[in-house]
């Protein structure tokens, strides 16, 4: 693991003019953490595999190093991968969402460089013939899902025996969305000699293995949590069926610009925004079931502010990169601890404030004591004025935080009894 002292500004990362005057332009005053620490390593031609969640700045990350790499490539180079339907730089992304984002922070990175670098995002759920001719000729950087990746790749649109860096970009994600098979093929059709590069907000054993097997004396960089200091998390206590309740008046009395509120299922989204236009609250949804087209819009009408409150599931949210954020609601706990991580990564972005919040009852509880410990975070638990939970509750709940003090004889067996009785106050409160 690297913790180096951090260049203080982009010009010691050695990157080129063309770049720095667009950092300026965005206002980038200082690279965030993973930048200062990676972004040397990877200009040198390093595989690099980061501990890094979306909001560290992991884009530009690999995006600005891509980009220089290609626009310093000697012209000969240049024009012979780019005959025929070759690409360069390849990177793979769980979502089209991210995959049009990603592809847009490049164009924007990209602009000083007058339209020399070509970058092309290709993603489902869309018809596949304007990416199809999007993609004639080849092109410096393609963006893809690798569903589609591999459909085009069958139809001859794409071939990627020239590949110079690889990208795995939530790399933990794309394995979860059951992308295995998928990316073994797209592995197995790239060259042998490239550089990669692997960002992961998790490393379960999937994607260990995965580094083990793709990644050649890699750079190792973890960051220690990419905005500890910028995002608050905080947990509620609610009794069961007021949660709704609670939400809504969280967001009368907060008044947030905008407010992500995370649900489980398809279903529960309308279901939710129907409460809560009950409650004089407007809310859009967000899921895998709207088409492409209104997805897009929705997130841009979120994105501008024009719309306060989005319910969207994970696998419709992931990646997102809405800037300034306030506040990100966990209304219905995420089913694992790293989807958690992600969740809460939307908010408190590259140094913005942001907050996380968990609503919980009785059924969330023992799920929430796993996804802190998992996360090695330890919240204080809290409720809110006006929605306290029932006071045997809320003693259960204390009881079950506490670890018991060690009776006389056998403990484990006393320890048991107790939390059964816990149990029970709950079963016959619920
Ligand atoms: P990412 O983690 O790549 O999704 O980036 C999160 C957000 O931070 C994006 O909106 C970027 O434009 C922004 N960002 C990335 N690096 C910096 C930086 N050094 N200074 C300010 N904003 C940044």
């Amino acid at each position: 693991m690297i913790t180096t002292t951090m260049p203080a500004n982009f010009a010691e990362l050695g990157l080129i003019p063309p770049l720095l005057a667009r950092l300026t332009e965005m206002e980038y005053q200082q690279p965030t953490p993973i930048q200062a620490q990676a972004i040397p390593s990877v200009l040198a031609g390093c595989d690099l595999i980061a501990g890094a969640n979306t909001g560290s700045g992991k884009t530009a990350t690999f995006a600005l190093p891509m980009l220089q790499h290609l626009f310093e490539q000697p012209q000969s180079n240049k024009t012979q991968s780019s005959k025929g339907n070759y690409v360069t730089g390849l990177i793979l992304v769980p979502t089209r969402e991210l995959a049009k984002q990603v592809a847009d922070s490049i164009k924007s990175y990209a602009v000083h460089f007058n339209g020399a670098i070509k970058t092309v995002a290709v993603f489902g759920g869309v018809s596949a013939n304007t990416q199809m001719l999007a993609l004639r000729g080849g092109t410096d950087i393609l963006v893809a899902t690798p569903g589609r990746l591999l459909d085009l790749i069958s139809s001859n649109a794409i071939k990627l025996d020239r590949v110079k860096t690889l990208v795995l970009d939530e790399a933990d994600r794309m394995l979860s969305l059951g992308f295995t098979d998928e990316l073994s093929a797209l592995l197995d059709l790239l060259p042998n000699n490239k550089q990669t590069l692997l960002f992961s907000a998790t490393f379960p054993e999937q994607v260990q293995a995965l580094t083990q097997e793709l990644l050649n004396d890699p750079v190792e960089i973890q960051l220690q949590s990419a905005d500890a200091s910028t995002l608050v998390q905080r947990v509620f206590t609610v009794n069961k069926g007021e949660k709704t309740a609670l939400l809504a008046h969280l967001i009368k009395q907060h008044q947030w610009q905008q407010a992500l509120i995370f649900v489980n299922a398809k279903n529960s989204c309308e279901h939710l925004a129907d409460k809560l236009s009950k409650r004089g609250i407007t809310a859009e949804v967000f899921h895998g079931d709207k088409g492409q087209g209104a997805r897009t819009r929705v997130l841009e009408a979120f994105k501008s502010g024009e719309i306060e409150v989005l319910i969207a599931t994970d696998i419709a949210a992931r990646g997102l990169d809405i800037e300034k954020l306030p506040v990100v609601i966990n209304f219905d706990l995420p089913r694992s601890p790293s989807d958690y991580m992600h969740r809460i990564g939307r908010s408190g972005r590259a140094g913005e404030v942001g907050l996380a919040l968990s609503l919980i009852d009785y059924e969330d509880y023992h799920h929430f004591k796993i996804i802190e410990k998992k996360n090695k975070v330890r919240l204080e638990r809290e409720q809110v004025e006006g929605f306290e939970v029932d006071e045997t509750i809320s003693d259960a709940l204390l009881a079950l935080d506490k670890p018991m003090a060690k009776p006389e004889g056998s403990g484990k067996k006393k320890r048991k009894n107790k939390a059964s009785v816990n149990e029970d106050i709950w079963l016959r409160n619920y």
